[in-house]
């Protein structure tokens, strides 16, 4: 019984002299849920699937009007298109000033797809020879209608503040976002016009749907000021879906955002922290950051360095420690380890 307990003593020493000196990184996963694709047979839903697919091969994002009639633009549909130029654009320098300061793969990957919004709207520019506010596309905060001068202002300056008020501001802008895309989709009978706001609109149910669940990630919360409650919610579950199959079917940037919302480690990422300098590892299911501990490994840096980036790491550890009574290493290093303890996060 005696030499039971002492054997669960240096197992426990033993494993808080790895882990008391890792980062613990989330949980490890190596697939998400499959879902069922619908395949839609409306013209509508077809041209939009050409555009996201276009949108997933990095090809020239356009949505193509050819097989449509160009109409005699009223007024308010002339506005409505210079306006949805600009907010695109304010969308995209929103998010892109604050991927300085969060880390989230959200405000890296949404800015991308804000830009390919702004160009529909470019075309819709040029295909009705219209004005077109924006000046130089490069340059960030700038724009013609004051009233995006102002949000920008103010919502950059918020989002700065925490990574809680980032995710915020992100919904704030999908919430203006799809409420406009919603409201000049019905009162256009335009079928182009429509397309590029329909188009639009599932765009952006998906930036809405990963900003939201971030922001819950976070301990946030959101109501929307433009859409209604339904809408957001309809919105957050059809871009999680969405999310869900682009990662399925081998979309890299949607199983980096899934993995982030879901607080887990995919094997792609494990793999990227392979080396001394590096290290992460996975054990009993969770990923730890062991780069610390290398340099003070009693067994030299080898015997661990070799499964950086790997999931070999559990099964040798145990092998080699599992049934150990050597207490000298519980002495000697367990102590130094107890005060590091505090970095498992
Ligand atoms: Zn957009
Ligand atoms: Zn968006």
């Amino acid at each position: 019984m005696k030499k039971l307990i002492l054997v669960v003593v240096v197992l426990v020493a033993l494993a808080a002299l790895y882990f008391g000196n890792s980062t613990y990184k989330g949980k490890f996963v190596d697939s998400v849920k499959e879902e069922i694709k619908e395949v839609s047979i409306e013209t509508m839903e077809k041209h939009e699937e050409m555009f996201e697919k276009k949108d997933k091969h990095g090809d020239e994002h356009t949505v193509d009007f050819s097989t449509f009639k160009k109409g005699i633009l009223t007024e308010d549909e002339k506005l409505a298109i210079i306006h949805m130029r600009e907010e695109e654009k304010m969308a995209r320098d929103i998010y892109r000033e604050l991927s300085k300061t969060t880390k989230s793969k959200a405000f890296v990957n949404i800015p991308v797809s804000e830009n390919r919004h702004m160009d529909v709207f470019d075309q819709l520019i040029d295909r009705y020879d219209l004005e077109d506010p924006v000046k130089d596309e490069s340059e960030q905060g700038v724009f013609t209608n004051t009233k995006f001068t102002k949000l920008y202002k103010e919502l950059t300056e918020k989002g700065k503040k925490s990574d809680k008020d980032a995710f915020e501001v992100g919904a704030m802008v999908e919430d203006i976002n799809m409420a406009n895309l919603i409201k000049y989709g019905n009162v256009t009978d335009k079928k182009d016009l429509k397309l590029a706001y329909s188009t639009l609109l599932k765009q952006s149910k998906h930036h809405m749907s990963a900003f939201y669940r971030n922001l819950k990630r976070v301990g946030g919360d959101f109501n929307p000021k433009y859409i209604t409650e339904a809408q957001l919610l309809e919105a957050v579950n059809s871009g999680k879906k969405h999310m869900e199959e682009e990662a399925m079917g081998g979309g890299k940037k949607a199983k980096e955002m899934l993995a982030e919302i879901d607080g887990v480690i995919t094997k792609d990422e494990l793999k990227k922290h392979n080396s001394e300098s590096d290290c992460w590892v996975v054990y009993k299911g969770n990923v730890y950051d062991v780069t610390k501990f290398l340099p003070i490994h009693p067994g030299g840096v080898k015997k661990i360095a070799q499964f950086c980036g790997t999931v070999k790491f559990e099964e040798t550890f145990l092998k080699k420690h599992g049934d150990t009574t050597d207490t000298k290493i519980k002495n000697t290093v367990g102590k130094k380890l107890l005060i590091e303890k505090g970095e498992i996060k």
